[in-house]
């Protein structure tokens, strides 16, 4: 029996993927052998990435003078990768950070081993919004509000803060080449590449399983690696080996493929954003319309992928959570940090698995509200 699964990632795959990877299991298309049993040299398995690039592509149409990467390291590993291959491209060796949540906090932190950090904005403080109070982190710093320095090498943003449930997708045109870590939003809405210049994401949120960074880099921001940059995540050469450099995680980037095929059976990343617009308004209005459960992220700033909510009466919350695992939804325990709960409802969560979340949340509240 499959349950309604709600992690924040590792998190659900569609079925229709999972029982595609089942069949090809121990015979890929006839070879005789499975995808990982296979030389990553190889006529077929090349097949299978120039196939993952080229529907990855097709999907979030991505421009012609953009590499995409398959990078190891999954996303935290290039909170260090990125300054070592970017930080040092106009010799300023200096950076600049948006600040929003967990994710950007920790990027930025690891960052200042590799050289000049600086907070360009951040919402690490309340804010006086609408006539109200936001706690810091739920909300987004504004761009007009950025103080970029004209000679960083970069400005880096994340667009979906995966753990305070925080979104902003409407990155300004800018001088300094934008770096979006995109992981927990990738797929469920377009990126204008036109604004930002690198978007990157771990793989296991909205597109397929762990052990790649997807990355679309823009092909003038190569090849500037910092000499002690390892050659192995030197971006340049990724791209001039095709993401081949050295034997890459080959059953991520297949599943990953599987996934560009799915998407594109869904009808694609325009589509997704529709699904994904239904399926966390049906949540946001049913936690709004109830005096028994909250979510105190700013309206404006609300994440599509990353719904927090507190139940009222905190005492309840492992009675919660043991009676909606029984119910079949499960991972709904949210962040530490945060407290409460979390649904994480990535591309491949239905909306009637949003509605069986709803459904169970009303039948909780009658029972104990
Ligand atoms: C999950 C997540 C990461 C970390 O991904 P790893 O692949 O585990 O390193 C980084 N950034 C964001 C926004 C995330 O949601």
């Amino acid at each position: 029996m499959r349950v309604w699964n709600f992690s924040a990632g590792p998190s659900m795959l569609p079925l229709e993927v999972l029982e595609q990877a089942a069949a090809e299991m121990t015979d890929w298309h006839g070879t005789g052998m499975s995808i990982m049993e296979m030389s990553h040299r190889s006529k077929d398995y090349m097949g299978v990435r120039d196939e993952a690039e080229a529907d990855l592509r097709a999907l979030l149409s991505v421009p012609d003078d953009f590499a995409v990467l398959f990078v190891q390291g999954g996303a935290q590993g290039q909170n260090g990768l990125l300054p070592l291959n970017l930080i040092q491209r106009n010799g300023s060796g200096k950076a600049d950070y948006v600040l929003s949540g967990s994710w950007s906090v920790k990027s930025c932190e690891e960052a200042q081993r590799y050289g000049d950090i600086r907070v360009a904005g951040t919402s690490g403080q309340a804010w006086q919004d609408q006539g109200k109070e936001w706690a810091p982190w739920t909300w987004f710093p504004e761009p007009s509000q950025w103080d970029v320095r004209p000679d960083a090498a970069y400005l880096h943003v994340c667009t979906n803060e995966t753990i305070g449930g925080v979104e902003f997708n409407d990155i300004p045109k800018l001088d300094v080449p934008v770096v979006a870590d995109v992981s927990s939003n990738i797929l469920s809405c377009p990126i204008d590449f036109s604004r930002v210049s690198v978007a990157y994401a771990g793989a296991q949120k909205n597109a397929g399983m762990s052990g790649i960074a997807l990355m679309m880099i823009r092909k003038d921001l190569l090849g500037h690696a910092m000499d002690l940059c390892p050659s192995a995540f030197n971006y340049a050469n990724i791209e001039k080996q095709q993401s081949m450099f050295n034997t890459p995680p080959t059953y991520s980037i297949y599943m990953a493929g599987l996934m560009f095929k799915w998407l594109e059976r869904q009808g694609g990343v325009a589509a997704m954003q529709a699904r994904n617009a239904a399926k966390s308004e049906a949540l946001y209005g049913f936690l709004d319309a109830s005096e028994f459960y909250t979510n105190t992220v700013h309206p404006a700033y609300r994440s599509r992928m990353n719904v927090p909510f507190l139940l009222r009466d905190q005492s309840l919350d492992a009675l919660f959570l043991e009676q909606a695992t029984a119910a079949g939804l499960t991972s709904l325990k949210g962040h530490k940090s945060v407290g409460g709960m979390r649904a994480s409802i990535y591309n491949a969560m239905p909306l009637e698995g949003v509605q069986a979340l709803i459904d169970f949340m009303t039948e909780f509240e009658r029972r104990n509200g």
